[in-house]
């Protein structure tokens, strides 16, 4: 396990010597400490950033010469992928196989970044057609200069793969600020990354606290761009620096996202989606549907089905065998939870199931995955993003009263719609105000498809071309031909 900051190239502790503990969330021991960042580092790493990017020549590398690197780092990824995936399970409690699937992922997201730079020299350039001949115009993408990348701990290591690989593939150079409850796996990639021998100061990791480290990127002046996910609140703040000093920013926040199931639907499958939709990491996921409207035909039948299923999950450590429900991250978020289930409860409504801390399991930061139905619609539970493994479900009647219900939210950033009558699903997907939407199914999430939401679930998108142009700017270049200039 890493410990130190890795700036320019180099492992070093913070300016002050502090660090901050790393906490198994499956047994609560502190089972390593970290280098806490300060100010001066992350100026340090800026420093690194502004030099690789301005002087020794990052962004003049051709795509095909970057994506070398990015395809070495996916290599290293894969090749110590069970490694990996242990790290990101002690220190954020998913299951396993969730964990290795994320590496997998993660490395899969540096190969088709590797892709897109290596078309970046195929099509460097686009012409204008002007309707003036006088003079010719192109425009012409190129790197924007410093990211910072600031993320959340939900899924540590993707997460940074994200920002990082299309930050890199565009020409970008990075500081990358993991969530201070899950660093590990984020220092292994700057690990990956300098055994494939990326220059120095490109990549830098700087772990510590949001206020501190966080804080220190985004009010940097040398920062040309912020790149954020998480919470709405921290998203507010660094939409507030980036516009001090007009920084471009990118932003994926929270969501409270729809699921609607029509009473036409295999009711055993819609309820695999649903449980896939809230359940996996722990809920914490903030696609996660954790609305869930069902017509009113099979609601009851649903419904039961649904809370027998639930009860069935297999809670435990992630790193044991067959379990699908690992703890909370962390105690912090364990009693967010706990809160809002019992503000729930307060506010009139019902506990299918689950609610409570499940029996045998004395330590550790564990919830049974809990169902709720009779929440009211100005209530939190309904409104607010609970992050956890808890689901709202309501009955509903027509599909009109259902997108409106699915749509009365501030956030938008994902949607998903079942009915065995495809005109209706289709009808009912462009009717969702949502950044993302699935028919038939909740989740699923592809690295060339774009991601992000609607409304305040954030601004930009990521993945895909739309991920690569987060990190690009465009250039007009226009010239005189002949003729009259005026
Ligand atoms: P958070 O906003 O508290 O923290 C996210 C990151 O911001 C952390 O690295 C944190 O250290 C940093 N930070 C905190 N204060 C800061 C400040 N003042 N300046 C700069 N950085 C600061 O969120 P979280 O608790 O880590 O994650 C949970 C939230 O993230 C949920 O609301 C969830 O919906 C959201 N999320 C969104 C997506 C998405 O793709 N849209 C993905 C994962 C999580």
């Amino acid at each position: 396990m890493r410990s130190e900051l890795y700036i320019d190239g180099t492992w070093r502790p913070s300016s002050d010597g502090r660090t901050f503990e790393v906490v198994d969330p499956a047994s609560e021991e502190v089972i390593h400490r970290i280098a806490a960042a300060t100010a001066e580092d992350v100026d340090l790493a800026v420093r690194a950033a502004r030099r690789a990017f301005d002087r020794d020549g990052w962004p003049q590398k051709t795509g095909a010469e970057r994506a070398r690197y990015l395809r070495a780092i996916a290599a290293g990824i894969r090749a110590r992928q069970a490694e990996i995936a242990r790290l990101e399970t002690i220190d954020n409690g998913k299951p396993l196989p969730e964990a290795d699937w994320d590496v997998a992922d993660a490395a899969g997201c540096f190969d088709f970044y590797a892709s897109l730079a290596e078309q970046l020299d195929d099509d460097p350039e686009e012409t204008i057609a002007l309707a003036d001949d006088r003079f010719t115009s192109r425009a012409v993408k190129e790197p924007i200069g410093v990211a910072g990348a600031i993320i959340p701990w939900n899924y540590p290591l993707l997460m940074a793969s994200w920002k990082v690989a299309p930050a890199l593939a565009a020409g970008c150079t990075v500081v990358l600020k993991p969530a201070e409850v899950t660093s590990l796996t984020a220092l292994e990639l700057a690990a990956v990354a300098e055994e494939a021998g990326l220059p120095p100061g490109v990549l830098n990791v700087v772990t510590g606290s949001g206020t501190v480290a966080g804080q220190a990127i985004i009010d940097h002046r040398d920062v040309d761009k912020l790149a954020f996910t998480g919470s709405g609140p921290v998203g507010s703040k660094i939409m507030a620096a980036a516009a001090r000093d007009i920084k471009r920013v990118s932003l994926e926040l929270g969501g409270k996202s729809p699921f609607v199931v029509f009473a036409d639907s295999d009711i055993d499958k819609a309820v695999e989606w649903i449980m896939f939709g809230i359940f996996w990491n722990q809920g914490q996921v903030c696609s996660a549907t954790s609305r869930v409207l069902v017509q009113e035909g099979i609601y009851a039948k649903l419904l039961a089905r649904l809370v027998t299923e639930t009860d069935r999950i297999r809670i435990g450590n992630g790193l044991d065998e067959g379990v699908l429900l690992g703890p909370l991250v962390s105690k912090k978020q364990h009693e967010q939870v706990v809160a809002a289930i019992e503000a729930a409860k307060a506010a009139g409504a019902t506990v299918a199931c689950g609610g409570t801390r499940p029996e045998g399991f004395d330590r550790g930061y564990y919830l049974r995955p809990t169902v709720l139905t009779d929440v009211p619609l100005d209530s939190a539970a309904w409104v607010e993003e609970i992050f956890g493994p808890v689901v709202c479900v309501r009955p509903f009647g027509t599909e009109e009263e259902a997108i409106a219900l699915a749509n009365d939210s501030r956030f938008g950033l994902a949607a998903a719609v079942m009915s065995a009558d495809d005109a209706r699903a289709e009808r009912v997907a462009k009717a969702f105000r949502a950044g993302i939407v699935w028919i038939n199914c909740s989740q699923p999430t592809f690295t060339e498809a774009p991601w992000g939401g609607y409304k305040q679930s954030g601004i930009g998108r990521e993945l895909g071309r739309w991920g690569l142009d987060n990190y690009l700017e465009v250039k007009q270049i226009t010239r005189y031909v002949s003729g009259e200039p005026w």
